[in-house]
């Protein structure tokens, strides 16, 4: 059972699993933190050395050396004192000069024992100073005394002074001004200090703020990342939403197509067997009933075939096979098909392949058949009648050694596709909604399909369209090269011949007379009837009469068969005129007859067939091709045939098909039955079994499996035997063959391939 085709949603959602900003954003605040951390301890410490160093200078220094300025003033003022009793009147200046000695001294002595608590630094100093403090005192008492008795003269004041009162006044001038420079410095260091403090503490703010910002804009750049991801992901989300809804829409309208398309055929199926059982004396009647059951049948069939197709493909299950193939018989096989499409539409129809020169190919031409059908199918389906629609294949070098590239253009002069609809046109069940398509029948699957054979035979699908002119697809595909089986052959029988090639499309003239040449003949080319009648008239009056003609059948002015007449009434019965046309002949064949015409040559004109035609006209006393010849073929066939089927109906058509053709037919309905029944038989009893995969007790498998194990180990021949089995994809049949069967056939019977087999082990 396969799977009906799932809906696969195409969407570009990505979701940032990693969460690097998320990680950065939580680094950026774990370092601001730490930053904010140091900034405190720097700034603390800072505060802590500038309070350690104002309350040093404030307890110590600072009193100390305002305490030593005084004391310097002091100083120097009672050192100015010693010049006085020297004036005139000197009681009265002594008396004031030991007055001052008195306010001075307690002055000194405040300010030395200030200096002395306060200065533990300068301790000697401040000590020494405190010594001479003493000193000063008895040299002042002294001094007074001296001074006092009225005989010294001022030289002797004077001398008395510089010998006992300066010594050591100066000494303590100079301990005091030690004291002060000391204090002096240990503020200018400290000025030092807190300046650089100061600094530092600056730096770290500007680090901070600095931080601070860089921080900031981290930030603000991850959240706008953020809201763009968000943002992203919305319309992501949005879109996918959008996508599954349409492809939810799409669905339901490929379910309602479904089943709308699946009823008609069936409808006409059940409507055509009714009124055939009511005419069922009425052979006319009833066999065109069974015509066109037969018509709804294939019908329905491509549809199943189709959505087990898509199924497939977007499970991944499907494979090509590779297999070499004929390409002039795929390609007329395809024509075949395309001819009663194009016939019922009256279009013109053109087929060319100038410049083909591999008739062997090496891949799946059944698919490559399906591409062509499909391409070709919608260019007719999408076209109005009267119009044109064309085929045209080209082989170019590829790039793989031993491979070509085949270019196949598929060209109509339909209703075109808008450029809206070209976005999706490859996306499944999806169908261009116009007039056309809306009374045209369809899915929406075959270009998708055709799309993924494509791809996966390596090749590439392109479209060009205008809306209301009509489109062009470009199909390009590698194919490996085959291996001729004539290419041995020389070719060489119509060596030397003339020919004329009558046709008015250009490259097919070039290349017939390239195909021709190759071949060894003389030939030449005209474009129109009118002008190829004077070249017959020519070479006639040369007595170089052509050995045959190769007309095209349409062609402005004067058309083939208006041709063909002409060139008879000039060159007689018996030169072969060979009429080439992309068109069934069937039609036109008494027409063409009556007209001159000696055989008809399909297009497009590969070489092998043009030169069998012509080899057949020319050298083999030329049997008319389009003479139906009676064969073999209808002869009625012999023998017995085991037909292993458990469902009835089925077992009942099959049995029906195969005696119509002769053979005798005996049912198993299980594989068990099957072998008891080949195992009783005589050897040859049976001369072929068709072998249904499913059944009952034991399957066509088993079965298969069983057979030949009994016939080898009993030394027996069995009979072959071939799948007939709705399992029907390339799956089964490679493990039908890897199991021993010698054939495989899918359900539902295709009656030409039964005969086929039947002829192949029976005939
Ligand atoms: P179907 O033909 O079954 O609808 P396809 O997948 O083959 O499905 O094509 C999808 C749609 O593409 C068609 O329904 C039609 O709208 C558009 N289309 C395909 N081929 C042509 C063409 N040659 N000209 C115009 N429209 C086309």
């Amino acid at each position: 059972m396969t799977d009906l085709p799932t809906l696969k949603v195409k969407s570009n959602i990505t979701i940032d699993t990693k969460q690097s900003s998320g990680r950065l954003s939580r680094w950026v605040a774990v370092g601001l933190i730490v930053f904010l951390v140091l900034y405190f301890v720097i700034t603390m410490n800072n505060i802590r050395t500038i309070d350690e160093r104002i309350t040093a200078i404030k307890d110590g220094p600072y009193p100390v050396s305002v305490a030593a300025g005084h004391v310097e003033t002091i100083l120097t003022q009672i050192r100015t004192l010693a010049y006085r009793p020297t004036l005139t009147d000197p009681d009265r200046v002594i008396k004031s000069v030991e007055y001052s000695y008195e306010t001075n001294n307690a002055d000194l002595e405040a300010q030395l024992t200030l200096i002395k608590e306060q200065d533990d630094q300068n301790y000697d100093l401040a000590q020494g100073l405190f010594d001479d403090f003493s000193v000063l005192i008895n040299a002042e008492n002294a001094f007074i005394d001296y001074c006092s008795s009225p005989s010294v003269t001022p030289e002797e004041v004077e001398a008395y002074v510089n010998d006992n009162l300066f010594p050591v006044i100066d000494r303590m001038l100079e301990n005091d001004l030690a004291l002060l420079a000391s204090t002096t410095n240990f503020i200018d260091e400290s000025y030092d200090v807190i300046s650089g403090v100061l600094l530092t503490t600056t730096i770290a703010s500007i680090i901070l703020i600095l931080g601070v910002a860089a921080s900031l804009a981290i930030y603000l750049t991850l959240i706008y990342r953020k809201n763009q991801r968000e943002r992203q992901l919305r319309e992501n989300l949005e879109s996918a939403l959008e996508i599954a809804q349409n492809a939810n829409a799409a669905k339901s309208t490929f379910l309602s197509n479904m089943s709308h398309d699946i009823r008609t055929p069936m409808n006409a199926i059940i409507g055509l067997t009714t009124i055939a059982d009511t005419h069922i004396n009425d052979t006319i009647r009833v066999k065109e009933c069974l015509t066109r059951i037969s018509t709804s049948s294939k019908h329905l069939l491509g549809l199943i075939n189709d959505i087990l197709d898509m199924g497939k493909i977007e499970s991944g299950k499907l494979t090509l096979n590779e297999e070499q193939f004929s390409f002039p018989e795929l390609i007329s096989g395809f024509i075949t098909i395309i001819q009663p499409q194009v016939r019922a539409k009256h279009l013109k129809f053109d087929a060319s392949l100038p410049n083909v020169k591999n008739e062997m190919l090496i891949g799946d031409s059944m698919r490559l058949n399906q591409m062509m059908l499909n391409l070709m199918g919608n260019a007719i389906k999408y076209t109005p009648e009267g119009k044109a629609v064309s085929i045209f294949i080209e082989e170019e070098p590829c790039e793989r050694a031993g491979y070509h590239n085949y270019r196949f253009v598929f060209k109509d002069e339909g209703i075109g596709i808008s450029p809206e609809f070209l976005k999706v046109i490859f996306d499944p069940f999806e169908r261009e909604n116009n007039e056309t398509t809306r009374f045209t029948e369809g899915t929406g699957l075959g270009l998708p399909i055709t799309k993924s054979i494509v791809e996966l035979m390596g090749g590439t699908i392109n479209i060009e369209s205008t809306p209301h002119v009509g489109s062009t697809f470009t199909v390009v595909i590698p194919l490996k090269d085959g291996i001729d089986p004539e290419e041995g052959d020389d070719m060489a029988a119509l060596y030397g011949l003339h020919m004329l090639i009558v046709d008015d499309d250009e490259l097919v003239r070039e290349s017939t007379h390239e195909t021709l040449s190759e071949l060894g003949i003389r030939n030449e080319t005209s474009p129109s009837g009118h002008h190829a009648v004077e070249m017959v008239q020519a070479a006639h009056a040369d007595n170089d009469d052509y050995h045959a003609v190769l007309l095209d059948r349409f062609m402005p002015g004067m058309d083939g068969l208006d041709t063909a007449r002409k060139i008879r009434e000039i060159i007689g019965d018996t030169t072969p005129i060979i009429l080439v046309t992309a068109y069934d002949y069937n039609e036109i064949q008494s027409e063409a007859i009556e007209a001159g015409i000696t055989a008809f040559i399909s297009k497009p004109l590969f070489k092998s067939r043009i030169y069998h035609v012509l080899k057949l006209q020319c050298i083999d006393g030329g049997v008319e091709t389009f003479q139906v010849v009676e064969s073999a073929k209808d002869a009625q066939l012999q023998g017995r045939v085991l037909l292993a089927e458990d469902n009835e109906l089925n077992s009942e058509i099959a049995s029906e098909l195969i005696t119509q053709l002769g053979p005798e037919v005996e049912v198993a309905t299980n594989g068990l039955e099957a072998v008891e029944m080949v195992d009783s038989a005589d050897e040859n009893y049976y001369q072929l079994i068709f072998m249904d995969w499913q059944m009952p007790q034991m399957d066509g498998i088993e079965a298969t499996k069983t057979i030949i194990d009994h016939a080898r180990r009993t030394g027996r021949n069995h009979p072959p035997i071939v799948a007939m089995t709705a399992n029907a994809f390339n799956e089964h049949r490679d493990m039908a063959l890897e199991v021993g069967m010698d054939g495989f056939m899918a359900k539902p019977i295709d009656v030409k391939e039964l005969e086929k087999i039947l002829r192949k082990y029976l005939g």
